[in-house]
């Protein structure tokens, strides 16, 4: 359903990404492993339309899509959406989460105020978050319950691509195991492709189908999450696993 090919991007004389190809497919969920530094939050930006300018091409469903966000359709951007490290970065402080999740329906389709509000409903109910909290504001919520608001929010739309970033690195362990296991839930469910982006190569079987490796802007490994995890081809790999608890 994604498919980005020969993505470069250069801050200056840095070459941050050198070529990198990944591909998602239907239902599938991809995990973007790399170091800090290594380029993934550049490239899963490229691909969610939010970073600068890139060369390369990012197409969905055989259909290219622009590189600058303003220049994507509406539809274009509901079909791709970004869950941050941080969910204060999609909730707006002085909403309240009901409100926030509501945001991406009111810019990007064409729902009346009664659609909105079911579709809110449901994906709260689907995030289990009730009612009490949904009026809340986001500093009013634990940091799991915040993300998954902010998940709620970048699923409401009905995306194709989901593309969670970190998602689970500010949180403790127990928040982090279930968040996993909600994405991995909503997955199945909704029948999304998922581009889980993580430093931590730990969480491969629980949350992907495929790992591919990222080191100094390019892909160096790319396979199952058996393959990689039981008989990973490169050295870089090998290293990442050794470091592995
Ligand atoms: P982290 O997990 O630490 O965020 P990352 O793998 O996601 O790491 P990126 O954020 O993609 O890495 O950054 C890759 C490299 O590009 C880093 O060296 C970073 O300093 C540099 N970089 C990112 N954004 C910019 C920018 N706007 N201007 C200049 N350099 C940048």
């Amino acid at each position: 359903v994604l498919a980005a090919r020969g993505i470069h991007v250069s801050f200056g004389d840095l070459q941050v990404l050198r070529g990198v190809d990944v591909s998602v497919t239907r239902g599938e969920c991809v995990m973007l492993l790399g170091e800090s530094g290594s380029g993934k939050t550049t490239l899963s930006q490229c691909i969610a339309g939010l970073a600068r300018e890139y060369t390369g091409t990012v197409a969905l469903e055989g259909t290219s899509l622009a590189s600058a966000t303003r220049q994507r359709s509406n539809d274009e951007r509901r079909r791709i959406q970004y869950v941050f490290q941080s969910p204060f970065s999609s909730l707006n402080p002085r909403k309240t989460v009901a409100q926030s999740i509501e945001v991406p329906l009111v810019r990007l389709t064409s729902l009346s105020r009664a659609q909105r509000r079911d579709r809110v409903a449901e994906m709260l109910d689907r995030v289990r978050l009730g009612r009490e909290l949904a009026n809340r504001l986001p500093d009013q919520l634990s940091g799991g319950e915040r993300q998954r608001a902010a998940i709620a929010r970048a699923l409401v739309t009905t995306p194709d691509v989901l593309v969670c970033d970190e998602v689970t690195s500010a949180l403790d362990v127990s928040v982090q195991a279930t968040i996993v296991e909600l994405l991995g839930e909503l997955r199945r469910e909704l029948g999304m492709a998922m581009l889980f982006v993580t430093h931590n190569i730990a969480l491969a079987p629980e949350v992907a189908d495929r790992v591919a490796v990222l080191r100094g802007g390019e892909i160096v490994e790319e396979g199952t999450v058996d393959d990689v995890l039981k008989s990973p081809s490169h050295s870089y790999t090998r290293e990442l696993l050794a470091n592995t608890p």
